[in-house]
């Protein structure tokens, strides 16, 4: 990393002037410096900084013009730390660190908006400390979700619970997905919505994704040793465990995976890799790489939440993808929005003419069961099926299996609208 670069400043000569832009700021080594500000067209020293202080650091920070002058009262040795020095080093701090240094910053903005407000324009300024005030909580709680996350993941209080998946052209149970749930031991069960973004915010989520794949793992042998072709057809139960970016960008996901699955005795076709579009887009070209070496050694790549971001569909044909898996969104107003019906058809049918498989997810009623059914979706999830549940009751689901009945007399079973 480039360091920082010393300066020397002659007695009287001028480090920063009022009204420009800031794009570094400076630590004085030796010498002093006089803070100057412009009143009735003079200048008047506001004060005296020596060794050790940091100067110009805010008008740095934000890109903003100088608002003093400064000056050297004698011979000064500097440290000058540009913006984009800056950048890189907050970038390569740790992830706590980071999160430590964004409350800091904002707080210190929040600050001299406080003062601003009362000087000189009171709404707007006192709205947006409003906001970093509302800012400095979700970073603290953030902060510490990650540090009761890391020893909850230590404790063994993070666990999967498995959504059955089922094969509508025949019923039976295709595979499951893992969704990992916190049992918090003092707030009770906790939902990832909270945990995950935090995990992936804090870098934690690589630890998260590599436990979950583990037990994935164990999940899929035991579950397949319970199954039997009449429950679950000739293929083997697959559970689907989701990944975020971080994983393929910084986690060396393939080999990972490629090593647990040996390690475990699972075939690959039995591990499904869910990743959402949105997440994708953030690091194209890493997931792509990494993605089409899982894919190489027989590992499903499953796109998940489709249709919920505001990408191109000409990723589809640059990722390597095998399924697509229908937003929820679009499933609940597909009933009463002829627009969303239209829409699930095309996904179906633009999946079938790439190769590719569908699962809709989201499946509450038998209306919307019978009608995915009818359009020639191929796998289902949904509470309708059953809710995620703990691992030995999705053994006792497999074990219990009676496919449920969809509607007969429904006009849009076998409808090509
Ligand atoms: P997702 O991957 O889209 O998972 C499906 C979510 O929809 C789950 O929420 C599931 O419980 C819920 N769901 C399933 N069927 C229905 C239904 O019929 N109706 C309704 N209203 N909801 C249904 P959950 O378990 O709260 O997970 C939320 C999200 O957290 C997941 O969305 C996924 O993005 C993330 N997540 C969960 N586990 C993991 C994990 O191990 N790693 C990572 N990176 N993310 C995870
Ligand atoms: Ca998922
Ligand atoms: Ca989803």
């Amino acid at each position: 990393m480039q360091s920082s670069t010393k300066r020397q400043f002659k007695k009287g000569e001028i480090l920063i002037r009022e009204g420009e832009r800031g794009d570094c700021a400076y630590v004085i080594e030796t010498g002093n410096v006089e803070i100057l500000v412009q009143r009735e067209g003079q200048p008047i020293q506001i004060g005296l900084r020596g060794p050790g202080s940091l100067i110009g650091e805010m008008a740095m920070i934000d890109d903003k013009p100088r608002t003093a002058t400064v000056r050297a009262v004698d011979d000064c040795d500097v440290l000058e730390i540009t913006r984009e020095d800056f950048s890189r080093r907050v970038e390569a701090a740790d992830p706590v660190l980071k999160m430590v240094m964004r409350v800091i910053t904002t707080r210190y903005r929040d600050m001299i908006g406080r003062t601003e407000t009362i000087r000189f324009v009171p709404s707007p300024a006192t709205e947006a400390s409003e906001n970093a005030e509302a800012f400095h909580d979700i970073a603290l709680s953030t902060i510490k979700i990650h540090n009761e996350l890391k020893v909850a993941l230590q404790r063994g209080e993070l666990m999967l619970f498995y959504q059955p998946i089922i094969d509508l052209m025949n019923m039976k149970i295709a595979g499951f997905e893992a969704l990992m749930r916190w049992k918090h031991p003092v707030k009770g069960m906790i939902s990832p919505g909270i945990f995950i973004p935090v995990a992936e915010e804090s870098g934690l989520i690589l630890d998260l994704s590599r436990f979950a794949l583990e037990v994935a793992c164990d999940a899929a042998l035991k579950l397949q040793a319970a199954a039997s072709p009449k429950i679950t057809g000739p293929d083997p139960v697959f559970v689907g465990v989701n990944f975020s970016v971080k994983d393929f960008a910084e986690g060396n996901l393939f080999t990972h995976m490629r090593e647990t699955l040996a390690k475990k005795g699972v075939a690959a076709p039995q591990i499904h890799l869910e990743i959402t579009e949105t997440l994708l887009m953030e690091a194209p070209e890493a997931a792509k790489a990494e993605l089409e070496k899982c894919r190489e050694i027989g590992l499903n790549v499953s796109i998940d939440d489709f249709g919920s971001g505001y990408s191109s569909l000409s990723y589809l044909h640059y990722f390597p993808i095998d399924t697509l898996k229908i937003d929820q969104s679009f499933i609940r107003s597909m009933t009463t929005h002829p627009a969303s019906l239209v829409l699930v058809k095309s996904i179906i049918g633009l999946a079938r003419n790439l190769g590719m498989k569908v699962i809709a997810e989201g499946i509450e009623t038998v209306k919307e069961a019978t009608i995915l059914s009818g359009m020639g979706c191929d796998y289902v999830q949904g509470y309708w099926f059953a809710k995620p549940m703990p691992f030995d009751d999705a053994i006792k689901f497999v074990q219990n299996w009676q496919p449920p009945k969809l509607e007969t007399d429904n006009n849009q079973v076998n409808s090509n609208t």
